[in-house]
């Protein structure tokens, strides 16, 4: 492969910001922010306060999801005339659930140079303070919004061994708790992640129906969201995982001694093996 990268282009730098800690913005970040001409900005007024701290004085640039299309090609132009661009989110690592990839991907494919500041993401931060096997992880980004849509992905995901991250907004994140309960299993463990590097920064560990429970009780509905859950472990048989699976589908239409006898005839268990299974996962609604 030749390396094409026109040495007369500008550099496209993806730039991580803090995730909630000014004291995070590293000084490679901070020099690259205060030597560039251009910024490209999801948010212009929240990143402008951020280079007014610093004192950088660059051009910027809306780039966010609305207008990725039309602006990635202006920001080529710039870059191929020589002008060196910095792309920042709002917060934490750019292209990480948020807007970028196209314009690194077109800037690859003109042979402009592209580098990376890195620097904090929720989701490393969330990972590096789960508790959970971080050897290997799978980054799921925001989950569907569509409850059919959000149990149909989260079922192609329950045997998925790999650490689970995602990243919920307040508004849902006692609806995909629940999800995550009926489709992956009430024991489950996982931690919630809040607030990270800020004045309320908290974390939350235990199996999915206990945090699923001390929602907007001991874990405040405030803030920011990272949920890691654990991976299926290796070992767990298949029977056992389908037995749960069964009982918790059947659990959302009926009541748990009917789904109890019902999973028993449908998977050939006894009665009181999927009780067993499946107890701790109808406590939280039996309580409601
Ligand atoms: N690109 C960003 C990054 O690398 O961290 C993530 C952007 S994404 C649009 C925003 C989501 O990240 C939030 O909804 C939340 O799930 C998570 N997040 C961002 N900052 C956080 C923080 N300080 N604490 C917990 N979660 C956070």
């Amino acid at each position: 492969m030749t390396d094409t990268r026109a040495k007369s282009s500008g550099t496209l730098f993806v730039v991580a910001t803090p995730i909630g800690n000014l004291d995070d913005l590293s000084p490679r970040a901070r020099k690259t922010l205060c030597g560039v001409e251009v910024v490209a900005a999801e948010d212009t007024r929240r990143t402008r306060g951020l280079l007014s701290s610093i004192g950088a004085q660059p051009t910027v640039i809306a780039y966010h999801e609305h207008n990725e299309d039309a602006r990635a090609g202006k920001l080529l132009e710039r870059l191929r005339a020589g002008v060196d661009v910095a792309l920042v989110s709002d917060a934490g690592t750019p292209l990480i659930s948020d807007p970028g990839w196209q314009l690194v991907a077109e800037a690859l494919a003109a042979g402009i140079e592209v580098r990376a500041i890195p620097g904090p993401s929720a989701v490393i931060a969330a990972l590096a303070v789960s508790g959970l096997a971080t050897d290997r992880y799978a980054f799921e980004g925001f989950l569907p919004r569509r409850a059919h849509l959000r149990a149909e992905y989260l079922r192609r995901l329950a045997r998925e061994t790999r650490t689970l991250v995602f990243f919920e907004s307040v508004h849902r994140l006692a609806d995909t708790l629940s999800a995550l309960v009926e489709q992956l299993g009430a024991d489950r463990r996982a931690t919630i992640a809040r607030e990270l590097t800020k004045l309320h920064e908290d974390v939350y560990a235990g199996s999915l129906a206990e945090l699923r429970a001390e929602l907007g009780r001991s874990i405040p509905l405030l803030g920011e969201f990272v949920i890691v859950v654990a991976g299926l472990a290796e070992d767990v048989p298949v029977e056992t995982d389908e037995i749960r699976r069964v009982f918790e589908l059947l659990r959302q239409e009926l009541p748990p001694d009917k789904a109890t006898a019902l999973t028993a005839s449908i998977t050939g268990a006894a009665r009181n093996t999927v009780y067993r299974l499946t107890r701790v996962a109808s406590a939280p609604d039996e309580a409601d």
